[in-house]
């Protein structure tokens, strides 16, 4: 028996302005793909609008996040406080049809400059313990700072942290640092798919039950699509590619990674 299981986008910015102008049809070819769940992750007060107008639009299939971006920071170290106000403010009273998912996506972004490292950290340190108070998830974006991540966390280990790494993409021993800190899962995307890909090389050592799929749409498209817009309907491609590294059916990876992703951010 053929049963085609449901996909969860569990990272896209599909309110981006990227999508202004065929935001409805991208939606159309995601449901038709497969995906029944767009998580909607925050950046800023810059994003919040967008990103709320589609949860509105879209109730049955958006989830939003809330939290702020690491490359916020870096880039506007001045909004420092009032980016954290907002998030704060936020939780505490959560705006009209706003059910969070989760906090995110925060992190460390050393990619572009690494000035603002100090505010960076305290951010995420800040937002990690709103999580705990809120029993939420967290998603985390790392880049180029994998080392001061897992330092990061480990401050947090054994208090019941739980959450998902973005678009992982460290090494096997950051992997199970992660592990041991708390209840976390691993954002495979477009990634997965390049042909010298090292989480691709990782994914054999890491346990399907932590795997979930994202897309971060608009950003890191699959192949066959590198160079253009990235959107939730590619999400197939790297359900494909993990299913073939994994020696998996396609279907069998659907279902251990929409579980995994209900199982993160409840229904
Ligand atoms: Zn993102």
């Amino acid at each position: 028996m053929m049963v085609t299981m449901g996909l969860v986008d569990t990272h896209c910015h599909l309110y981006d302005e990227q999508f202004d102008t065929d935001r409805a049809e991208a939606v159309t070819r995601a449901r038709e793909a497969g995906v029944e769940r767009l998580v909607l992750p925050a950046i800023d007060h810059t994003t919040d609008a967008a990103q709320r107008q589609m949860v509105c639009q879209y109730p049955d299939l958006c989830r939003p996040m809330i939290g702020v971006h690491p490359s916020t920071l870096e880039e506007h170290p001045e909004w420092f406080a009032e980016e954290l106000a907002r998030v704060e403010r936020d939780l505490a009273t959560p705006p009209e049809g706003m059910k969070f998912c989760a906090i995110g996506e925060i992190g460390l972004d050393f990619y572009w400059s690494r000035a603002q490292a100090a505010l960076q950290q305290q951010a995420l340190r800040q937002q990690l313990e709103w999580a705990l108070e809120y029993g939420l998830p967290v998603a985390i974006h790392t880049r180029d700072a994998w080392d001061a991540m897992c330092r990061l966390l480990e401050e947090f280990r054994g208090r019941g942290l739980r959450g998902v790494m973005h678009s992982f993409c460290g090494t096997l021993e950051h992997y199970r640092r992660i592990g041991a800190v708390g209840d976390f899962y691993f954002g495979i995307g477009g990634p997965v798919t390049y042909k010298k890909s090292a989480v691709a090389a990782l994914l054999p050592a890491m346990d399907p039950a932590r795997l979930v799929l994202e897309t971060d749409c608009p950003y890191l498209p699959p192949v066959p699509f590198r160079g253009k817009r990235n959107e939730s309907s590619y999400l197939i491609y790297v359900r494909d590619a993990i299913a073939q590294h994994l020696g998996l059916t396609p279907d069998e990876v659907a279902q251990i990674t929409t579980q995994n992703a209900f199982r993160l951010f409840g229904a």
